[in-house]
């Protein structure tokens, strides 16, 4: 399987495959499924077709014609083929093809141009298919996701020969299913799979083998999460159990309101998690605003009375030091032992960020260091080396999705022996999700909201339509400011000389703001460059909110001003806010009501969710508007139009899933360029993904583990190494 390519098909093939497609071995190649089939009759229909697509068809010649060109040298050769259902032209220039024969079928692969009125390709790839071809004695011509020079048909002869050079195709596949799952399951073995789908005779097959080879991706990658789950059981970590009278009770009687029934819950859960050696691995999910913050702040207080350290890593700058200023507020004196007026019976809370002045970062690693810290705030800067704990007892990671499994390992990895970790989500997960990208974590929930929030309702401004209303939306505002409240206008660019048109560099990267499909960023290059923070607030200050306090923020700010910012709009010394997405996890200023969204569709589904969670969080209602060029009826409309009328996190984590590609969604839990999941669909295979989990388990579980099940642990083992790769690469 891991025979280069090059041995099996000579250097010139192998060369442009492994360029083009990123095929380098015959595993890759056997990998390398058909899109789709191609059948006699009923194919890509030659009436269907549309200018600009780019088509393998299959095509019976009808006519040719070759004569000389009148305008210039060199003749030209027409031929038209049918389908049945329709026919178009072929042209080549200089007697190619001019040997085709009336009668003959073929595939062409081309680009779909218009000609006078008249559908044509340009000098296509033609592939005749002979009256000794075998694939034509199939009712069903794989077709190949191909390349420039790499067509469908030469990964089709490709796959042929491997498939009947290796009579031994059998003794050349080491199958990762064990027999008894396949048996449990009804599954074909892994060499019938890969030959129903490379060459099936029916659709029953290509079915067959689906299912097998979805197995195959969802058990590796279920035994990987399992091994890494099971690694971490065995090795124990230290007990830290509750006790009376410390930090925790001081946490309870300052907070001034008391626990919701899912927050008291999960907190039993966790506690009692915390006081046993094996440490836990846990993923904390609730909706935006459900309160996930004091759930893990006594879950740290209890750590901190039990001798050890926390550590809460936070996504961006913005938030962490929100958070460092939220817990230092909670614990009063508490929070300031060994300051002149602290508690010499509390501890110290820290800020470590990467954009600290050194002198303050310096002494903040010390009290990191001596323990004196015994509350660690701070975003990736406390991954990197320097930072030593003198006791980690617990990691918590704050909207995770922007932290990779290496990343929790990295923290994990400063604790003498392994801490606790607690992963906090605040975008719901479909189950799927959570079995795969944070398939090494148990789960806890918060389901409710706390009592008495206003909740938020949004709705679309389609300014292209109705231009009228963007001025009632700055209405709304001045309402709200009037009212004493304040608002958030978020805007996808900062607009300085620096800024390319691209991101906030604080913001969150690319794992989780889903970008808009596909599709829809084609053009996107005509399309008006993105709204800036930097000139809307001018605009805005200029013209309909001349009378407010307008005031900007973003990730390229100084790191002190971003937080006199921050502070500023929580003390309401600022009445408007113009943000990029820095705003977009966890920022917590429970009287700012409004956010107005520019440029709406340029923010994936959940980004927008996490966004309006901002304005839900005191007891009056939330308005959020989202404001956008896209007509109402295009896709990119309607996809607003459905975060705007539900609230439901669950829903709308499966919309982004149904906008995103499953590689995207993986890229956490099994990066890589070359995504190991080709088949397997986190919306649709929910079921089988289950399965897979419990087989999975039992596997690594039972006996002497995965050493009983050499095939699968080699499969295991290549997922980790391409894991690492990818790391690397990235670091
Ligand atoms: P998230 O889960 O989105 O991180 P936070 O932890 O930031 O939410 O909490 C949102 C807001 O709700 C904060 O202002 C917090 O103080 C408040 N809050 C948390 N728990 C409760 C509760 N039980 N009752 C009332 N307010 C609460
Ligand atoms: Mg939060």
């Amino acid at each position: 399987m891991d025979t280069p390519l090059t041995r099996v098909l000579g250097p010139k093939t192998a060369k442009v495959m492994a360029e083009q497609l990123a095929l380098h071995t015959v595993r890759d190649l056997l990998r390398h499924y058909p899109r789709r089939y191609a059948r006699r009759g009923e194919m890509t229909r030659l009436d269907g077709l549309e200018v600009g697509d780019r088509v393998t068809v299959l095509a019976q010649v009808k006519s040719v014609s070759t004569r000389r060109m009148q305008q210039r040298r060199g003749t030209l050769t027409e031929v038209t083929v049918g389908d049945g259902a329709g026919s178009m032209r072929l042209v080549f220039f200089n007697n190619r093809h001019a040997h085709l024969d009336v009668g003959e079928w073929g595939l062409f692969a081309g680009t779909v141009g218009l000609w006078r009125g008249d559908k044509q390709f340009t000098h296509p790839d033609c592939h005749i298919i002979t009256g000794d071809d075998d694939d034509w004695a199939r009712a069903m011509v794989p077709l190949y996701p191909a390349s420039k020079d790499v067509s469908s048909w030469v990964v089709q002869k490709s796959v042929k020969l491997l498939m009947d050079d290796a009579h031994s195709l059998e003794q050349l596949l080491d199958d990762p299913i064990p027999a008894p799952v396949r048996e449990r399951h009804g599954l074909v073995d892994l060499a019938t799979a890969l030959r129903q789908k490379h060459r099936p005779e029916s659709q029953e097959q290509v079915d067959e083998a689906d299912e097998r080879l979805k197995w195959d991706e969802a058990l590796v990658l279920q035994a990987t999460l399992a091994a890494r789950r099971r690694a971490a059981a065995l090795e124990p970590g230290i007990a830290r159990p509750s006790r009376s009278g410390g930090l925790l009770d001081a946490v309870d009687a300052a907070l001034p309101f008391s626990l919701t029934d899912g927050q008291r819950e999960v907190g039993e859960e966790l506690a009692a998690e915390l006081a046993r050696e094996q440490p836990m691995n846990r993923l904390l999910q609730g909706e935006v605003g459900s309160g996930k913050t004091v759930v893990a702040l006594r879950a740290m207080a209890q750590v901190v009375d039990a001798g050890g350290q926390a550590a809460l890593l936070a996504p961006t700058e913005v938030l962490a030091a929100q958070h460092a200023r939220s817990l230092a507020a909670i614990l009063g004196p508490l929070g300031r032992a060994g300051e002149l007026d602290g508690d010499p019976s509390g501890t110290r809370v820290v800020l470590l960020t990467g954009s600290q002045k050194a002198a303050v970062r310096r002494e903040a690693r010390a009290a990191v260091a001596d323990g004196s810290a015994g509350i660690v705030v701070g975003t990736h800067a406390l991954l990197q080396e320097g930072v030593e704990f003198a006791d980690l007892g617990l990691v918590v990671v704050d909207e995770q999705h922007r932290f990779g499994v290496e990343q929790r390992d990295a923290l994990r990895a400063k604790g003498t022996k392994p801490p606790h970790v607690l992963v906090m989500t605040a975008t719901p997960i479909p189950r799927t999700v959570a079995m795969t990208v944070y398939g090494d974590l148990e789960t806890s929930t918060l389901r409710q909201l706390p009592a008495g929030r206003g909740g938020v309702s949004s709705s679309v401004v389609p300014v292209g339509e109705k231009p009228a209303w963007l001025d009632r939306a700055w209405a709304r505002v001045r309402e709200e400011v009037a009212a004493g409240r304040q608002a958030y206008v978020v805007c996808p660019r900062i607009g300085d000389l620096e800024d390319g048109g691209g991101k906030d560099d604080d913001g969150p990267d690319g794992a989780d703001g889903a970008p808009p499909p596909e599709e829809e960023k084609a053009g996107a290059s005509d399309k008006r460059p993105p709204l800036a923070v930097l000139d809307v607030a001018e605009g805005l200050r200029a013209g309909p909110l001349s009378a407010l306090r307008v005031e900007v923020l973003h990730g390229r700010m100084p790191p002190e001003e971003k937080e006199a910012r921050m502070r500023a709009f929580a003390a309401a010394e600022i009445d408007v806010l113009v943000a990029t997405t820095v705003v977009e996890v966890g920022v917590d200023v429970p009287n700012a009501t409004v956010m107005v969204v520019m440029d709406a569709d340029r923010f994936g589904v959940s980004q927008l969710h996490q966004l309006r969670g901002r304005v839900a969080r005191g007891k009056h209602a939330g308005l959020c508007l989202l404001v956008t060029e896209a007509p109402s009826t295009s896709p990119t409309g309607q996809r607003l139009a459905a975060v705007a009328a539900t609230t439901d996190g669950f829903a709308l984590a499966r919309l982004d899933l149904e906008t995103r590609r499953e590689g995207d969604v993986l890229g956490a839990a099994q990066s890589g360029r070359r995504s190991n999941v080709k088949l397997l669909s986190l919306l649709h295979d929910e079921a089988l993904i289950a399965e897979a989990r419990v087989e999975a388990t039992a596997l690594v579980e039972q006996g002497r583990g995965l050493a009983d099940h050499p095939e699968l642990a080699a499969a295991v083992a290549a997922l980790a190494l391409d894991e690492r790769a990818t790391y690397l690469e990235k670091a």
